[in-house]
């Protein structure tokens, strides 16, 4: 007999499996369908970002940062750490532990709220049908009265660059690595090719960034740009802008990437080569000819502001919709398209969407840059406080970067939080959480923060806006 439901989700990554669990915590009967193996074989849940993204990437982002500490940062504690090695094959097997808890966490949340799991490949037919074919080959038709679409993003390929697995590697396979490279290349500056690049550099390879555009961090206010450049240069990452890649040739383990600059045509050889050029939607087999779900221009589903497709009660969430490719957009989407089938009034806000790059330092921002305003004519008020002046970065031996607030001249409305430099991210948070509230900079400087801590950056940052900052000269006011 078909099994109905009232929301079936295809797809379990950050953005599908909330849902499901939302959904459920709704009351409302939910099936989330999952088909991707880990290395055993296995049906593994949590999509992009727990088996291949943030997590895996964010556990060898701090393996190899404490390496990197325990040779340079130490002795100016005092502390002497002679023969410091690093155990790749252990660092890798760490980063394989974290991901088994994590994925197994959710399939344990699957049970507790009641959420069916079906494994195998979902596909959406006419009627909010859901085929579903198993490992093994066999389908099985379900019903619901709801779908979620949440099938998520893959890297892109670039045909000068065609990814091998073994000496040109995606994302993917660049949290694999057995061994440091000793000549690493990236292709793309972006987010994923940065932290990734960062990893392998502490571990010892010599690292090259090759970017095509000219601008460096384009989505990024431009003084924190400059300023995370700066830095990321001087930690040994050779960052090569303007230089668009246009063939690779793999020889004896070794790969010659061309690529071409204002100096003409150049080539390098590396013993690895990652290609981070970004992500695309997956809708492979997803839809069937004639269910209805329309793609846009760019191959994403084309969703509403609610995230609901061109088919009345079929939903799409996360990397396979339009926005910015984040596991906590794809959540936060994930949540209010579970509430609305529930009947409540959802709406997400997509201007408040942090965005985090987990260099060393990080950089994260939430709202608009100061370019972005002054391009729409608005005038804005801007207060900075560079972590140098701050006793807790001090304490850490970690003052480099600062922090950047934006605020409304005629409102005082806080409308951008930039940040570089140490917890970046979970500074950032601080001003999401004000910005919702619709905070204005005075607001923030008249808060009590602890002290010291890395926060009073920001709590210096909001004052130095109206030109009040306490342990910083603030700007004369022309
Ligand atoms: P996904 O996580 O891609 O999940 C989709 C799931 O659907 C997959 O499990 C797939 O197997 C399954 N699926 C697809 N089609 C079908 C089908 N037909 N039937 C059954 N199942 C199907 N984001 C952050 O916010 N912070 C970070 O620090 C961060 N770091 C990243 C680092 C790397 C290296 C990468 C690659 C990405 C990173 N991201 C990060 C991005 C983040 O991983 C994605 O934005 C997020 O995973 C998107 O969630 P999703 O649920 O839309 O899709
Ligand atoms: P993101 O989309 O943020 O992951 O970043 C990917 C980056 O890769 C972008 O900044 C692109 O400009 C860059 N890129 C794409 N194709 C090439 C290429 N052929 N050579 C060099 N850089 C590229």
């Amino acid at each position: 007999m078909t099994q109905k439901f009232d929301v079936v989700v295809i797809g379990a990554g950050p953005g599908g499996y909330v849902a499901a669990i939302k959904a459920a915590q709704l009351g409302l009967k939910t099936a989330c369908i999952e088909k991707y193996q880990d290395n055993q074989g296995k049906i593994a849940l949590g999509g992009t970002c727990l088996n291949v993204g943030c997590i895996p990437s964010k556990a060898l982002l701090d393996s190899s940062w404490k390496y990197h500490e325990a040779k340079e940062g130490f002795a100016i504690h005092g502390i002497e750490a002679k023969g410091v090695t690093i155990d790749v094959p252990a660092m890798v097997a760490r980063k394989n532990t974290i991901i088994k808890n994590l994925t197994g966490g959710v399939a344990g949340l699957f049970k507790a709220n009641g959420v069916t799991l079906l494994e195998g490949h979902g596909k959406l037919l006419a009627g909010k049908q859901v085929e579903v074919t198993a490992l093994d080959g066999t389908t099985q038709i379900v019903e619901a009265a709801n779908v979620i679409l949440a099938s998520g993003s893959k890297p892109v390929d670039i045909p000068p660059a065609p990814v091998d697995q073994d000496v040109i590697v995606d994302s993917t396979g660049a949290l694999e690595f057995q061994s440091v490279p000793k000549k690493l290349g990236v292709i793309g500056a972006g987010v994923i090719g940065l932290e990734l690049g960062s990893v392998w550099s502490r571990l010892g390879a010599e690292v090259t960034v090759i970017e095509a555009l000219e601008k460096f961090l384009p989505a990024a206010d431009e003084q924190i740009a400059k300023e995370a450049m700066k830095t990321l240069t001087k930690q040994g990452l050779k960052i090569r802008l303007g230089a668009r890649v246009t063939g690779s040739e793999v020889k004896k383990k070794q790969v010659t990437v061309t690529f071409t600059d204002a100096d003409g045509e150049q080539q390098m050889t590396f013993d690895k080569l990652i290609v981070a050029v970004g992500r695309r939607p997956v809708t492979t087999e997803l839809l069937a000819a004639d269910s209805g779900v329309t793609l846009d221009e760019r191959g994403f589903i084309y969703v509403d502001d609610q995230c609901a497709t061109s088919v009345p009660g079929v939903y799409a969430i996360g990397d396979v919709v339009r926005g910015a490719m984040l596991a906590h957009k794809a959540s936060e989407e994930g949540v209010m398209v579970a509430e609305r089938i529930a009947g409540h009034k959802a709406q997400m806000n997509y201007d408040l969407i942090p965005s985090v790059i987990y260099t060393h330092p990080e950089i994260a921002w939430v709202g608009k840059t100061e370019q972005q305003l002054k391009g729409e004519g608005v005038e804005v008020n801007v207060g900075t406080f560079p972590f140098a002046a701050s006793g807790r970065a001090m304490a850490a031996n970690d003052t480099g970067g600062l922090v950047k607030v934006i605020a409304d001249a005629k409102s005082d409305r806080v409308l951008g939080v930039h940040v570089i430099g140490p917890s970046a991210a979970e500074l950032v948070q601080q001003g999401a959480i004000g910005m919702e509230f619709g905070t204005s900079a005075e607001d923030l400087g008249m808060m009590v923060f602890s002290h010291p801590t890395l926060s009073e950056a920001l709590h210096e940052a909001a004052l130095a806006v109206n030109g009040g900052a306490i342990h910083i000269a603030n700007r004369k006011k022309r």
